[in-house]
């Protein structure tokens, strides 16, 4: 299994820019590589990054042909106003009410607006990093902040919690990007050890992780994200979401619908996958 996940790993650096391209972690990945030319302090520069990665990472279900064309109206209108820490400045000054609906299936504006109050309101308290310490504490905190009433009917799940037993797919795909220091993540934060991160776990990663008995469990909620992520650190001790990019782009980028077909012909988990034993 460690050989097939090895190999995984190799081919999906291999054409990492293409895979990237196609992954919401496109987003934060340009504000983490935009020069400021007009001599953007670091730290403003940084809650340009934290800002996009969670928005990023919040909308990244669902088809990413989708999801995509939102995040680039979004962004492009908080680039328009001095990128997206200003931008949720406005939303906690009621300047953020009107103009493109944005919505992406049960989300809209006033739910990006509600978040955008939330997190200027944890920007300008201890900051995104310091609320982090646990994923657990900074999703916590995050709801604590947030405006509920002012989000639309959906507005408090992307709070939700592991202690509520949720898989909190999307906030563990937030603290890799920001923590992971190898590539294609970000690592801009180093108040976590990635030995701390939990595998993010989607339709793709649990169907995989299915296939190739890294879990037996059905469904993809907290215990299952803990189990996938403990089987996975027993090859990789300190870094065990190194292969997660891996895993989820056999989905997203290659194809794999976990029945036999052309996919499968080039797929590195081959050897290990259910589907051929
Ligand atoms: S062998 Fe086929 S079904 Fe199994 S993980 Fe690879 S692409 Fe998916």
């Amino acid at each position: 299994m460690h050989q097939a996940l090895e190999a995984a790993f190799v081919r999906a650096s291999a054409d990492l820019s293409a895979r990237v391209d196609r992954d919401p972690l496109r987003f934060p990945k340009r504000y983490a590589m935009r020069a400021a030319p007009d001599g953007t302090a670091a730290a403003e520069r940084l809650a340009d990054v934290e800002i996009a990665a969670v928005y990023a990472s919040q909308l990244a279900f669902g088809r990413v042909d989708l999801f995509g064309p939102v995040l680039e109206r979004l962004f492009a209108e908080m680039d328009a106003v001095g990128g997206p820490a200003v931008w949720c400045k406005g939303c906690a000054s009621g300047q953020r009410d009107s103009g493109d609906p944005l919505v992406y299936r049960w989300f809209s504006r006033r739910d990006f607006v509600a978040l955008g109050v939330a997190l200027a309101r944890l920007q300008a308290a201890e900051g995104l990093a310091a609320a982090f310490t646990t994923l657990e504490a900074g999703i916590s905190r995050l709801r604590a902040l947030a405006p509920l009433a002012a989000g639309g009917p959906h507005f408090a799940t992307w709070f939700a919690t592991p202690s509520g037993g949720s898989a909190c797919k999307r906030w563990c795909m937030f603290l890799r990007w920001m923590v992971r220091p190898g590539a294609p993540d970000l690592g801009v934060w180093t108040q976590l050890a990635p030995a701390t991160l939990t595998m993010p776990v989607d339709t793709h990663v649990l169907r995989i992780a299915q296939l190739t008995g890294l879990t037996a469990r059905k469904t993809a909620d907290w215990k299952t994200a803990v189990e996938i992520t403990d089987r996975l650190r027993g090859y990789a001790p300190e870094d065990p979401t190194r292969f997660d990019f891996a895993l989820a782009h056999l989905g997203i980028s290659s194809g794999c619908t976990g029945q036999k077909s052309t996919s499968c012909e080039a797929c590195s988990l081959r050897l290990v996958c259910k589907i051929w034993l």
